[in-house]
């Protein structure tokens, strides 16, 4: 769609994304005995220690190689191997990743170069180094995740004899999430290789004494067999076949891959179940069953509660396509879908779940928080995001339901549960209770009031009050 040059800002303010080399490092948490160094300066490794700190409320080692200004004008080399030689000293890691940040990729650092002369010079020849060439600019840390998932597979994983294990490889999920989809791979039965696994990196048990590096993670030998695998799962719809560790399994191993949405909701859920079904063997376990049942009964319990919801859903693509299905299926109808990644892939998927809602829906890519604000406002009376969505709470009366990462203003993101038929149940309730508890805190004052009380029907209220609009890339027409 054109865009509105009368409206159009060339810039964005507080983007509704973080930046690359955040999610590599994510990735790399979730590996076995890994260690990260970022070549560039403190500031960078700084902000994302901290806001990994904050969300997942453990400690986050992260190394840096410092750069300052004379390395940025004779360049980084000395830094970086004075950095990997320090990060073995104090870790003694099984893997190092190396990712770049603004700075390193200006300047043109080769880090494969001076990585692989480091471990000549030094004899570490075993020592698994992965390289990312991630700069901020380059992408959002969605992009970053994925980028290097695609880079482990691709220089950790070995021509291997074909065996049985399926691969499962997955987005930014909670720890706890992470926990939940092993616990439904068990159910099943099913041998598998989960990438990355950072339930218990990054959401350690409390023990003493400390060690510095965290036990868990997927192991280097369960990555280099992911090549011999019977199947992949990728929890990766919207991924571009670019940064798809699926799509390199598939093409450089032969592994048929499977690329399913999160599952969250129903229909998300029972197409992960049923396909774990097919590619086993095994039947669906009584527990699943029941549990599958009691999120039916969660939905007619709530669903005059749900069916006054509007929700405005942001953060990253397969995410919040998880999120809008929740939405759909309950009847809390999308009006804002925003994430700050280029992504034509989940406009797409949206563009076809959206024509069966009867409301106009904005979908947002590459944006900020100010425009989700603008383009809420009226519409919306219920957040779905991370903490980074405050501000819909408090200028515009929108509460937030927090999802996703980061979440920095409350405790315990890393244990909500979203996925799998006992994760989306409670991930319901969460959003009812919070539409219940604005209603209840809000009764006879607010906009949102108007919604229920002024005898308007809803549908025409949005269809009068829809707002200018700005860097839309898909709308669905409204339909009576
Ligand atoms: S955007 Fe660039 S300079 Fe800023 S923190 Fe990220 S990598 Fe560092």
């Amino acid at each position: 769609m054109e865009k509105n040059h009368a409206n159009y800002r060339d810039v964005n303010e507080n983007p509704c994304n973080m930046c690359m080399p955040m999610g590599g490092i994510l990735a790399f948490k979730g590996l076995e005995q890994s260690m990260v160094i970022l070549h560039g300066s403190q500031g960078c490794a700084t902000y994302m220690r901290r806001h990994m700190a904050e969300h997942f409320n453990e400690p986050i080692d992260v190394a840096s190689s410092s750069l300052n200004e004379k390395g940025t004008v004779y360049g980084g080399e000395k830094n970086l191997k004075q950095g990997m030689d320090n990060v073995i000293k104090a870790y003694r890691p099984g893997v190092i990743g190396i990712l770049t940040t603004c700075l390193a990729e200006t300047i043109g650092e080769d880090i494969d170069r001076i990585s692989q002369e480091y471990l000549r010079e030094k004899g570490y020849g075993d020592l698994p180094v992965v390289t990312v060439n991630s700069p901020g600019y380059g992408g959002t840390h969605t992009e970053g995740y994925w980028l290097t998932l695609r880079r482990i597979v691709a220089q950790l994983a070995r021509p291997t004899e074909a065996h049985a294990r399926i691969n499962v490889i997955i987005p930014n999920l909670s720890p706890a999430d992470i926990r939940e989809m092993k616990r439904i791979l068990q159910l099943m039965q099913v041998d598998y290789i989960l990438l990355p696994d950072y339930s218990d990196t990054l959401d350690r048990p409390y023990q003493k004494p400390y060690h510095k590096m965290p036990e868990g993670g997927t192991k280097l030998a369960d990555i280099a067999a992911m090549g011999g695998a019977a199947a992949t799962i990728q929890f990766g719809l919207t991924v571009d076949e670019s940064m798809s560790p699926g799509h390199c399994l598939a093409s450089e191993f032969g592994v048929p891959l499977y690329n399913l949405p999160v599952p969250m909701g129903i229909e998300n859920t029972d197409m992960f179940i049923n396909l774990l079904v097919k590619l086993t063997g095994n039947p669906l376990p009584a527990c699943l069953e029941q549990e599958r049942g009691r999120l039916l009964d969660c939905m007619i319990d709530s669903h005059k509660y749900n069916a006054r919801g509007r929700s405005v859903i942001f953060g990253e693509p397969d995410n919040i396509y998880g999120v809008a299905k929740i939405c759909l299926e309950n009847g809390i109808y999308p009006v804002v879908v925003a994430t700050g990644s280029k992504n034509p892939k989940l406009v797409k998927l949206l563009e076809e779940k959206l024509a069966h809602s009867p409301l106009r829906c904005t979908v947002l890519t590459e944006t900020d928080f100010t425009t989700i604000r603008k383009q809420s406002r009226g519409k919306a009376n219920i957040a779905i995001g991370s903490s980074e969505g405050r501000f819909l709470t408090e200028k515009e009366g929108i509460p937030l339901v927090r999802y996703g990462f980061p979440i920095h203003d409350r405790t315990g993101g890393q244990r909500l549960l979203s996925v799998g038929y006992a994760g989306t149940t409670m991930f319901l309730d969460r959003i009812t209770n919070t539409l219940l508890e604005h209603k209840h805190n809000h009764y006879r004052k607010s906009m949102y009031e108007m919604f229920y009380l002024n005898n308007q029907p809803v549908e025409e209220f949005f269809l009068e009050s829809s707002g200018e609009q700005h860097d839309v890339l898909m709308q669905s027409e409204p339909r009576h």
